[in-house]
């Protein structure tokens, strides 16, 4: 077949499989309005895979629950009519606890299973297969960290993710984060009556909060170290004898994360020591930073150029347990516009727009987007090729923030 034909056969393709995208709107927007309307927080998202698992099986994908030993967690897998990659659509659909889905997983959820539904109708006549990662806790839980130690996406070739957002864009970088709890523990005594016979574990609290402020002036600009006291002591006339702390360390270099960790963990046993105090450490599952596919943006920001979105590079100043698998599979994270100009995730406005106009519109110029660059990975395995290479020949990450 030549190149111009071939060419024309993938058009035919992407343009049937966005007919049937808009014909599967009205049942993706009805998705995305009630995992909107019913927010569930990481975990514990049952009725959002119920719902979510039942479209997928209406429309012909094979659907396994419990996925890695999390609840949770969904695959969905659908093959082509012959051999070849498997692209992964990575959806989310947790909600932020108190505030709902302020964080626009609703139409990631929802416009996703429509993708993977709109790029079924043509699976038939493509190579590899379709398979939809339904990832849990997002917002802090690391589901997708979790899914990854235990081997969920073995198999996957690339993987494609898009996320809500004012910008249009996709994402070179983000901060890799590190959390961490800290516990001192001293000795009870009256503080007015006895202070003497006590030993304070608030002041480890206060030392090390002083200690991360003094480290600070000394770290790089692209990272980040903030946190707050959990534990604060129990009465006022006690000498704490526990106190508690939690930190967050992030860049947009893992590896410098890792060095931050232990200067700052440095500071928490020099407090211990200063105050007698004795310190337990735990820390939070690690959160990489993105390793960035330039072939395999070219191919979503071709696509959207079609549809007349212009997309540019960003660096997200936020952290997302997607990091973790753009360090194993080659993936895009990408966004068209849901909510306002200015608004930001996790805010009362993103709330909204997660179930307005505007934000129901983006998720479906977000789907059209993936069907085509679904579309373009299966039927071409040069590209598929070229997006191998960009993996293997490292990291392009960002290196400053926007
Ligand atoms: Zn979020």
């Amino acid at each position: 077949m030549s190149l111009s034909r071939s060419g024309a056969r993938v058009s035919e393709l992407k343009r049937r499989a966005l007919e049937a995208l808009d014909a599967l709107a009205p049942e993706a927007r009805d998705l995305a309005l009630r995992i909107h309307a019913n927010p569930e927080v990481g975990f514990q998202e049952r009725q959002a895979v119920e719902w979510v698992s039942a479209a997928l099986r209406r429309h012909g994908y094979d659907v396994e629950a419990g996925v890695a030993g999390l609840p949770t967690a969904i695959t969905a897998a659908a093959r082509g009519g012959s051999p070849g990659p498997t692209v992964g659509l990575i959806a989310e659909y947790d909600a932020l606890p108190g505030l709902g889905h302020a964080c626009g997983h609703n139409l990631m959820a929802a416009g996703m299973m429509a993708a993977a539904a709109a790029v079924k109708t043509v699976l038939p006549e493509l190579p590899g297969g379709i398979t939809y990662y339904g990832t849990p806790a997002e917002e802090g839980g690391g589901g997708k960290i979790l899914m990854l130690e235990r081997g969920a996406f073995a198999g996957l070739d690339v993987a494609l993710a898009y996320h809500a957002g004012d910008h249009m864009s996709y994402a070179t970088g983000c901060l890799a984060v590190q959390r961490i709890d800290f516990m001192f523990s001293g000795r009870p005594a009256h503080a007015a009556g006895a202070p003497w016979k006590g030993v304070n574990a608030l002041d480890a609290v206060i030392l090390t909060f002083n200690g991360v402020s003094a480290l600070r002036q000394q770290i790089r600009p692209d990272a980040r170290i903030h946190g707050i006291v959990t534990d604060g002591g129990q009465a006022v006339n006690i000498i704490p004898e526990r106190a508690a702390m939690a930190l967050g360390v992030r860049s947009l270099d893992n590896t410098y994360v890792r060095e931050l960790v232990g200067r700052v963990e440095a500071c928490a046993r020099g407090a211990a020591e200063a105050t007698g105090t004795t310190l337990e450490i735990s820390r939070d599952l690690f959160h990489d930073g993105i390793k960035f596919n330039p072939a395999l943006a070219e191919i979503v920001k071709e696509n959207a150029r079609a549809l007349g979105f212009e997309l540019t590079p960003r660096v997200s100043g936020a952290s997302t347990d997607l990091g973790n698998l753009t360090q194993a599979v080659p993936t895009v994270e990408y966004t068209l516009p849901t909510c306002p100009p200015g608004v930001g995730m996790h805010t009362r406005e993103a709330l909204e727009a997660g179930a307005a106009e505007i934000g129901l519109t983006g998720m479906l110029n977000d789907a059209r987007v993936m069907v085509m660059t679904a579309i373009d990975l299966l039927a071409s395995p040069e590209l598929v090729e070229r997006v191998r290479r960009d993996f293997q020949a490292g990291n392009f990450s960002g290196t400053s923030l926007a």
